[in-house]
Protein backbone atom coordinates (compact mmCIF):
# COMPACT_ATOMS: atom_id res chain seq x y z
CA UNK A 1 0.00 0.00 0.00
CA UNK A 2 1.00 3.52 -0.51
CA UNK A 3 -0.33 6.10 1.42
CA UNK A 4 -0.41 10.01 0.41
CA UNK A 5 0.34 12.82 2.82
CA UNK A 6 -2.58 15.04 4.00
CA UNK A 7 -4.30 16.85 1.34
CA UNK A 8 -2.40 15.27 -1.52
CA UNK A 9 -5.37 13.47 -2.80
CA UNK A 10 -7.42 16.16 -4.00
CA UNK A 11 -5.64 16.13 -7.67
CA UNK A 12 -6.57 12.50 -8.16
CA UNK A 13 -10.12 12.95 -6.77
CA UNK A 14 -10.09 15.33 -9.71
CA UNK A 15 -9.04 12.91 -12.22
CA UNK A 16 -5.45 13.24 -12.75
CA UNK A 17 -3.64 9.79 -12.20
CA UNK A 18 -0.26 10.91 -11.46
CA UNK A 19 1.36 10.85 -8.05
CA UNK A 20 4.22 13.17 -7.45
CA UNK A 21 7.06 11.89 -5.43
CA UNK A 22 6.45 14.31 -2.92
CA UNK A 23 2.94 13.67 -1.73
CA UNK A 24 3.63 10.53 -0.63
CA UNK A 25 3.39 10.15 2.77
CA UNK A 26 7.36 8.17 3.00
CA UNK A 27 7.36 8.03 6.87
CA UNK A 28 4.51 5.60 7.07
CA UNK A 29 5.31 4.01 3.16
CA UNK A 30 9.11 4.65 2.24
CA UNK A 31 9.01 4.46 -1.47
CA UNK A 32 12.19 2.55 -1.35
CA UNK A 33 10.61 -0.87 -0.23
CA UNK A 34 8.60 -1.10 -3.45
CA UNK A 35 10.19 -2.81 -6.87
CA UNK A 36 9.78 -0.80 -9.93
CA UNK A 37 6.80 -1.24 -11.70
CA UNK A 38 4.84 -2.87 -8.50
CA UNK A 39 0.99 -2.58 -7.94
CA UNK A 40 0.06 -1.46 -4.92
CA UNK A 41 -3.38 -0.11 -3.43
CA UNK A 42 -3.03 3.76 -3.13
CA UNK A 43 -4.65 5.33 -0.02
CA UNK A 44 -5.23 9.09 1.09
CA UNK A 45 -3.90 10.41 4.44
CA UNK A 46 -7.46 9.09 6.12
CA UNK A 47 -6.92 5.65 5.23
CA UNK A 48 -9.52 6.47 2.00
CA UNK A 49 -9.11 4.03 -1.28
CA UNK A 50 -8.05 6.04 -3.65
CA UNK A 51 -7.19 3.67 -6.55
CA UNK A 52 -4.34 0.89 -7.74
CA UNK A 53 -1.60 2.23 -9.25
CA UNK A 54 2.29 1.14 -10.20
CA UNK A 55 4.79 2.15 -8.64
CA UNK A 56 8.61 3.54 -9.31
CA UNK A 57 10.49 4.30 -6.67
CA UNK A 58 13.22 5.51 -8.90
CA UNK A 59 11.05 8.33 -10.71
CA UNK A 60 9.78 12.29 -9.79
CA UNK A 61 5.58 10.45 -11.27
CA UNK A 62 6.23 7.85 -8.63
CA UNK A 63 2.92 6.34 -9.23
CA UNK A 64 0.14 6.67 -11.62
CA UNK A 65 -3.21 5.14 -11.04
CA UNK A 66 -5.14 2.24 -13.47
CA UNK A 67 -7.81 1.58 -11.78
CA UNK A 68 -10.01 3.55 -9.36
CA UNK A 69 -12.25 0.55 -8.79
CA UNK A 70 -11.67 -1.39 -5.62
CA UNK A 71 -13.21 -4.32 -6.74
CA UNK A 72 -11.00 -4.14 -10.17
CA UNK A 73 -7.69 -4.70 -9.64
CA UNK A 74 -5.21 -4.27 -13.01
CA UNK A 75 -5.14 -7.99 -14.15
CA UNK A 76 -5.18 -9.16 -17.70
CA UNK A 77 -8.89 -8.60 -18.23
CA UNK A 78 -9.04 -4.79 -17.23
CA UNK A 79 -6.05 -4.26 -19.66
CA UNK A 80 -8.31 -6.07 -22.43
CA UNK A 81 -11.66 -4.25 -21.58
CA UNK A 82 -9.34 -0.78 -21.85
CA UNK A 83 -7.67 -1.97 -25.23
CA UNK A 84 -10.77 -3.30 -26.51
CA UNK A 85 -12.48 0.35 -25.65
CA UNK A 86 -9.65 2.12 -27.25
CA UNK A 87 -10.47 0.08 -30.35
CA UNK A 88 -13.75 0.99 -30.44
CA UNK A 89 -13.25 4.89 -30.18
CA UNK A 90 -11.15 4.47 -33.17
CA UNK A 91 -13.44 2.12 -35.11
CA UNK A 92 -16.30 4.88 -34.49
CA UNK A 93 -13.53 7.46 -35.35
CA UNK A 94 -13.91 6.05 -38.62
CA UNK A 95 -10.29 3.84 -39.15
CA UNK A 96 -9.31 1.40 -36.55
CA UNK A 97 -6.60 0.06 -38.34
CA UNK A 98 -4.50 2.69 -39.50
CA UNK A 99 -4.50 5.10 -35.90
CA UNK A 100 -3.15 5.71 -32.67
CA UNK A 101 -4.84 2.83 -30.69
CA UNK A 102 -3.53 3.86 -27.37
CA UNK A 103 -2.77 7.52 -25.90
CA UNK A 104 -1.59 6.98 -22.76
CA UNK A 105 -3.33 8.34 -19.82
CA UNK A 106 -6.27 9.37 -22.12
CA UNK A 107 -7.42 6.02 -22.69
CA UNK A 108 -6.64 5.02 -18.74
CA UNK A 109 -3.37 2.77 -19.83
CA UNK A 110 -0.71 5.50 -18.35
CA UNK A 111 2.62 5.36 -19.88
CA UNK A 112 1.46 2.84 -22.99
CA UNK A 113 1.45 4.37 -26.60
CA UNK A 114 0.48 1.89 -29.48
CA UNK A 115 -0.05 2.74 -33.23
CA UNK A 116 -1.54 0.47 -35.64
CA UNK A 117 -0.13 0.53 -39.06
CA UNK A 118 -3.00 -2.11 -40.62
CA UNK A 119 -1.24 -5.61 -39.53
CA UNK A 120 1.75 -4.00 -38.14
CA UNK A 121 1.36 -2.65 -34.21
CA UNK A 122 4.02 -0.28 -33.14
CA UNK A 123 4.15 0.49 -29.46
CA UNK A 124 5.77 2.64 -26.56
CA UNK A 125 6.27 2.29 -23.29
CA UNK A 126 7.19 4.84 -20.82
CA UNK A 127 7.34 3.45 -17.55
CA UNK A 128 8.84 0.41 -15.26
CA UNK A 129 4.74 -0.16 -14.39
CA UNK A 130 3.65 -0.95 -18.03
CA UNK A 131 6.70 -2.35 -18.72
CA UNK A 132 5.66 -5.14 -16.33
CA UNK A 133 2.20 -5.34 -17.64
CA UNK A 134 3.46 -6.19 -21.30
CA UNK A 135 2.93 -10.10 -20.89
CA UNK A 136 -0.86 -9.00 -20.45
CA UNK A 137 -0.56 -6.34 -22.58
CA UNK A 138 1.29 -8.71 -25.45
CA UNK A 139 -1.84 -11.43 -25.73
CA UNK A 140 -4.55 -8.97 -25.02
CA UNK A 141 -3.12 -7.28 -28.45
CA UNK A 142 -2.81 -10.74 -30.08
CA UNK A 143 -6.34 -11.44 -28.99
CA UNK A 144 -8.00 -8.35 -30.59
CA UNK A 145 -6.23 -8.21 -33.66
CA UNK A 146 -4.21 -11.02 -34.16
CA UNK A 147 -1.55 -8.46 -35.82
CA UNK A 148 1.33 -9.91 -38.24
CA UNK A 149 4.26 -8.27 -36.11
CA UNK A 150 4.02 -6.26 -32.59
CA UNK A 151 7.24 -4.05 -32.21
CA UNK A 152 8.63 -2.57 -28.69
CA UNK A 153 9.86 1.32 -29.84
CA UNK A 154 11.35 1.92 -26.92
CA UNK A 155 13.31 4.34 -27.38
CA UNK A 156 11.67 7.39 -25.85
CA UNK A 157 13.15 9.53 -23.71
CA UNK A 158 10.98 9.31 -20.82
CA UNK A 159 12.50 5.89 -20.25
CA UNK A 160 15.27 7.96 -19.27
CA UNK A 161 13.33 9.21 -15.84
CA UNK A 162 12.17 5.91 -15.46
CA UNK A 163 15.51 4.37 -15.79
CA UNK A 164 14.48 2.00 -18.35
CA UNK A 165 16.95 1.61 -21.41
CA UNK A 166 16.13 2.40 -24.72
CA UNK A 167 15.53 -1.22 -26.51
CA UNK A 168 13.90 -2.29 -29.90
CA UNK A 169 12.18 -4.96 -29.85
CA UNK A 170 9.90 -7.64 -31.03
CA UNK A 171 7.45 -9.28 -29.56
CA UNK A 172 6.15 -11.33 -32.42
CA UNK A 173 6.63 -11.31 -35.86
CA UNK A 174 9.30 -9.96 -38.57
CA UNK A 175 10.70 -6.44 -37.99
CA UNK A 176 9.83 -4.84 -40.64
CA UNK A 177 11.77 -2.07 -42.57
CA UNK A 178 8.88 0.26 -42.57
CA UNK A 179 5.66 0.49 -41.63
CA UNK A 180 2.32 1.85 -44.69
CA UNK A 181 0.34 4.25 -43.71
CA UNK A 182 -3.31 5.30 -45.57
CA UNK A 183 -4.76 8.70 -44.78
CA UNK A 184 -6.94 10.52 -46.60
CA UNK A 185 -7.21 8.36 -49.53
CA UNK A 186 -3.46 8.63 -49.91
CA UNK A 187 -1.31 5.45 -49.36
CA UNK A 188 2.64 6.64 -47.54
CA UNK A 189 5.55 4.05 -46.18
CA UNK A 190 7.91 5.48 -42.98
CA UNK A 191 10.95 4.00 -41.98
CA UNK A 192 10.51 1.94 -38.60
CA UNK A 193 13.89 1.71 -36.79
CA UNK A 194 15.22 4.43 -38.64
CA UNK A 195 12.09 6.87 -38.47
CA UNK A 196 10.55 9.05 -35.66
CA UNK A 197 8.29 7.98 -32.82
CA UNK A 198 6.78 5.39 -34.00
CA UNK A 199 6.95 6.13 -37.76
CA UNK A 200 4.05 8.14 -38.65
CA UNK A 201 2.36 10.84 -36.78
CA UNK A 202 -1.22 10.30 -36.40
CA UNK A 203 -1.21 13.40 -34.38
CA UNK A 204 -1.76 15.46 -37.19
CA UNK A 205 -4.11 13.55 -39.58
CA UNK A 206 -7.04 15.72 -38.21
CA UNK A 207 -4.84 18.85 -39.47
CA UNK A 208 -3.25 17.29 -42.61
CA UNK A 209 -7.46 16.77 -43.66
CA UNK A 210 -8.39 20.77 -42.23
CA UNK A 211 -5.57 21.92 -44.69
CA UNK A 212 -7.49 20.30 -48.01
CA UNK A 213 -10.29 23.68 -47.94
CA UNK A 214 -7.19 26.13 -48.21
CA UNK A 215 -5.24 24.70 -51.02
CA UNK A 216 -6.07 26.18 -53.73
CA UNK A 217 -5.41 24.90 -57.77
CA UNK A 218 -2.11 25.59 -58.77
CA UNK A 219 -1.08 26.28 -55.09
CA UNK A 220 2.71 26.70 -54.16
CA UNK A 221 3.23 24.62 -50.99
CA UNK A 222 6.22 24.85 -48.41
CA UNK A 223 6.37 21.80 -45.81
CA UNK A 224 8.98 23.19 -43.82
CA UNK A 225 10.19 19.83 -41.41
CA UNK A 226 8.31 17.36 -43.66
CA UNK A 227 9.85 14.30 -41.98
CA UNK A 228 7.94 11.71 -44.73
CA UNK A 229 5.84 14.54 -46.91
CA UNK A 230 2.65 13.77 -44.88
CA UNK A 231 1.49 17.51 -46.02
CA UNK A 232 2.71 18.35 -49.13
CA UNK A 233 1.10 14.90 -50.45
CA UNK A 234 -2.02 15.99 -48.82
CA UNK A 235 -1.85 19.65 -50.88
CA UNK A 236 -0.46 17.84 -53.98
CA UNK A 237 -3.66 16.05 -53.65
CA UNK A 238 -5.88 18.53 -53.36
CA UNK A 239 -4.71 20.34 -56.54
CA UNK A 240 -1.25 22.28 -55.71
CA UNK A 241 0.79 22.42 -58.34
CA UNK A 242 4.20 22.28 -57.04
CA UNK A 243 5.24 20.84 -53.02
CA UNK A 244 8.77 21.59 -51.28
CA UNK A 245 9.75 19.63 -48.68
CA UNK A 246 12.34 20.88 -46.26
CA UNK A 247 14.03 18.34 -43.52
CA UNK A 248 17.09 17.97 -41.85
CA UNK A 249 16.69 14.32 -42.59
CA UNK A 250 17.63 12.71 -45.97
CA UNK A 251 16.08 9.91 -44.67
CA UNK A 252 13.09 11.20 -44.14
CA UNK A 253 13.80 13.51 -47.82
CA UNK A 254 13.77 10.26 -49.60
CA UNK A 255 10.34 8.67 -48.46
CA UNK A 256 8.86 11.86 -48.74
CA UNK A 257 10.04 11.41 -52.70
CA UNK A 258 9.12 7.53 -52.99
CA UNK A 259 5.48 8.74 -51.17
CA UNK A 260 4.95 10.94 -53.64
CA UNK A 261 5.36 9.36 -56.74
CA UNK A 262 3.43 6.31 -54.40
CA UNK A 263 0.36 8.46 -55.32
CA UNK A 264 1.19 10.24 -58.57
CA UNK A 265 2.90 12.64 -57.61
CA UNK A 266 6.33 14.51 -57.52
CA UNK A 267 7.71 16.61 -54.76
CA UNK A 268 10.74 19.18 -54.90
CA UNK A 269 12.84 18.21 -51.43
CA UNK A 270 15.63 20.11 -49.86
CA UNK A 271 17.94 19.16 -47.35
CA UNK A 272 18.60 21.31 -45.10
CA UNK A 273 18.22 22.79 -41.55
CA UNK A 274 14.96 24.72 -41.49
CA UNK A 275 16.36 28.32 -40.51
CA UNK A 276 18.38 28.10 -43.47
CA UNK A 277 16.17 26.91 -46.07
CA UNK A 278 14.44 29.54 -45.83
CA UNK A 279 16.51 32.19 -45.59
CA UNK A 280 17.99 30.56 -48.76
CA UNK A 281 14.28 30.64 -50.58
CA UNK A 282 13.66 34.05 -49.19
CA UNK A 283 17.20 35.34 -51.31
CA UNK A 284 16.32 33.62 -54.46
CA UNK A 285 12.69 35.29 -54.35
CA UNK A 286 10.55 32.39 -53.80
CA UNK A 287 7.51 32.78 -52.81
CA UNK A 288 4.58 30.32 -51.71
CA UNK A 289 0.74 30.23 -51.24
CA UNK A 290 1.48 27.79 -48.28
CA UNK A 291 3.38 27.41 -45.49
CA UNK A 292 3.68 24.84 -43.11
CA UNK A 293 5.39 24.59 -39.86
CA UNK A 294 5.43 21.35 -38.11
CA UNK A 295 9.06 21.09 -36.62
CA UNK A 296 10.30 19.03 -33.65
CA UNK A 297 9.74 19.78 -30.21
CA UNK A 298 12.13 23.18 -29.34
CA UNK A 299 10.48 22.94 -25.63
CA UNK A 300 11.16 19.51 -23.92
CA UNK A 301 12.12 20.80 -20.49
CA UNK A 302 10.70 24.08 -18.79
CA UNK A 303 14.09 25.76 -19.00
CA UNK A 304 14.08 25.56 -22.92
CA UNK A 305 11.38 28.16 -22.71
CA UNK A 306 12.84 30.89 -23.23
CA UNK A 307 15.45 29.71 -26.10
CA UNK A 308 12.39 27.92 -27.18
CA UNK A 309 10.34 30.78 -27.88
CA UNK A 310 12.50 32.43 -29.68
CA UNK A 311 13.07 29.95 -32.28
CA UNK A 312 9.09 29.42 -32.48
CA UNK A 313 8.91 33.03 -32.97
CA UNK A 314 12.16 32.93 -35.71
CA UNK A 315 10.64 30.26 -37.34
CA UNK A 316 7.16 31.79 -37.92
CA UNK A 317 8.74 35.23 -38.99
CA UNK A 318 11.00 33.73 -41.70
CA UNK A 319 7.68 31.71 -42.73
CA UNK A 320 5.55 34.88 -43.01
CA UNK A 321 8.39 36.48 -45.16
CA UNK A 322 8.03 33.32 -48.13
CA UNK A 323 3.97 33.84 -48.21
CA UNK A 324 2.20 35.61 -51.24
CA UNK A 325 -0.45 38.02 -49.78
CA UNK A 326 -3.59 36.41 -48.72
CA UNK A 327 -1.69 33.03 -47.97
CA UNK A 328 -2.01 30.00 -45.52
CA UNK A 329 0.65 29.92 -42.21
CA UNK A 330 -0.15 26.49 -40.92
CA UNK A 331 2.02 27.20 -37.48
CA UNK A 332 2.14 24.04 -35.51
CA UNK A 333 3.81 23.37 -32.04
CA UNK A 334 4.14 20.32 -30.11
CA UNK A 335 5.96 21.48 -27.43
CA UNK A 336 3.84 20.76 -24.44
CA UNK A 337 5.58 23.48 -22.62
CA UNK A 338 4.45 26.03 -25.15
CA UNK A 339 1.28 26.92 -24.57
CA UNK A 340 -1.35 28.19 -27.20
CA UNK A 341 -1.05 31.49 -26.40
CA UNK A 342 2.78 31.62 -26.22
CA UNK A 343 2.77 30.49 -29.69
CA UNK A 344 -0.44 32.66 -30.73
CA UNK A 345 2.13 35.19 -29.39
CA UNK A 346 4.87 34.34 -31.22
CA UNK A 347 3.31 34.26 -34.19
CA UNK A 348 1.93 38.13 -33.72
CA UNK A 349 5.24 39.25 -32.88
CA UNK A 350 6.48 37.56 -36.22
CA UNK A 351 3.19 39.32 -37.92
CA UNK A 352 4.37 42.88 -36.55
CA UNK A 353 8.18 42.46 -37.04
CA UNK A 354 7.12 41.97 -41.05
CA UNK A 355 4.39 44.54 -41.34
CA UNK A 356 2.19 41.22 -41.27
CA UNK A 357 -1.40 41.38 -41.01
CA UNK A 358 -2.65 37.75 -39.19
CA UNK A 359 -6.19 36.39 -39.34
CA UNK A 360 -6.51 32.75 -37.52
CA UNK A 361 -9.26 31.19 -39.07
CA UNK A 362 -8.79 27.69 -37.09
CA UNK A 363 -7.12 26.93 -33.95
CA UNK A 364 -6.74 23.40 -33.65
CA UNK A 365 -4.99 20.62 -31.94
CA UNK A 366 -4.05 17.11 -31.71
CA UNK A 367 -6.34 14.34 -33.84
CA UNK A 368 -9.05 12.92 -31.91
CA UNK A 369 -7.47 9.54 -31.70
CA UNK A 370 -4.87 11.21 -29.35
CA UNK A 371 -8.13 12.37 -26.97
CA UNK A 372 -7.05 15.25 -24.56
CA UNK A 373 -7.85 13.76 -20.63
CA UNK A 374 -9.23 17.00 -19.06
CA UNK A 375 -7.88 16.48 -15.67
CA UNK A 376 -4.46 16.02 -16.79
CA UNK A 377 -3.24 19.08 -19.51
CA UNK A 378 -0.45 17.34 -20.27
CA UNK A 379 -2.30 14.89 -22.53
CA UNK A 380 -2.51 17.83 -24.71
CA UNK A 381 0.43 19.20 -26.29
CA UNK A 382 -0.48 19.83 -30.30
CA UNK A 383 -1.04 23.19 -31.69
CA UNK A 384 -2.05 23.95 -35.11
CA UNK A 385 -2.89 27.47 -35.86
CA UNK A 386 -4.75 28.05 -39.33
CA UNK A 387 -3.36 31.75 -40.37
CA UNK A 388 -4.61 33.64 -43.36
CA UNK A 389 -1.73 36.48 -44.29
CA UNK A 390 -1.99 39.61 -45.71
CA UNK A 391 0.09 42.73 -46.32
CA UNK A 392 -2.63 44.87 -45.75
CA UNK A 393 -1.88 47.08 -42.21
CA UNK A 394 -3.95 45.49 -39.46
N1 LIG B 1 5.46 17.24 -40.44
C1 LIG B 1 5.71 15.84 -40.13
C2 LIG B 1 6.28 15.62 -38.76
C3 LIG B 1 7.51 16.43 -38.47
S1 LIG B 1 8.57 15.68 -37.31
C4 LIG B 1 4.41 15.06 -40.29
O1 LIG B 1 3.33 15.61 -40.21
O2 LIG B 1 4.51 13.84 -40.49
C5 LIG B 1 9.89 16.78 -37.30
C6 LIG B 1 10.80 16.67 -38.52
O3 LIG B 1 11.71 17.76 -38.41
C7 LIG B 1 11.66 15.42 -38.59
O4 LIG B 1 11.50 14.83 -39.84
C8 LIG B 1 13.11 15.92 -38.42
O5 LIG B 1 14.03 15.24 -39.27
C9 LIG B 1 12.98 17.35 -38.85
N2 LIG B 1 13.93 18.31 -38.25
C10 LIG B 1 14.39 18.36 -37.00
N3 LIG B 1 15.16 19.45 -36.80
C11 LIG B 1 15.18 20.11 -38.00
C12 LIG B 1 15.80 21.30 -38.45
N4 LIG B 1 16.54 22.04 -37.63
N5 LIG B 1 15.62 21.67 -39.73
C13 LIG B 1 14.86 20.93 -40.56
N6 LIG B 1 14.24 19.79 -40.18
C14 LIG B 1 14.41 19.39 -38.92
Amino acid sequence: MLRLKRGEERRLLAGHLWVFSNEVDTARTPLAQFAAGELVQLRSWRDAFLGYAYVNPHALICARILSRAAAQPPDAQLIERRLAAALALRASLGDAHHCRWVFGESDLLPGLVLDRYGDVVVGQIATAGMEALREPLESAVRRLIEPRALIWKNDSAARDLEQLPHQLQVAWGELPAEVAILEGGLSFAAPLAAGQKTGWFYDQSANRARLRRYVAPGARVLDVCSYVGGWAIAALHQGAARACCVDSSSTALEYAAANAVRNGKTIEALRADAFDAMQELAARGEQFDVVVLDPPAFIKRKKDIPQGQAAYRKLNQLALGLLADGGLLVSCSCSYHLAPEELLAAIQSAARHGAHFVQILEAAGQSPDHPLHPAIPETRYLKAFFCRVTRAVG
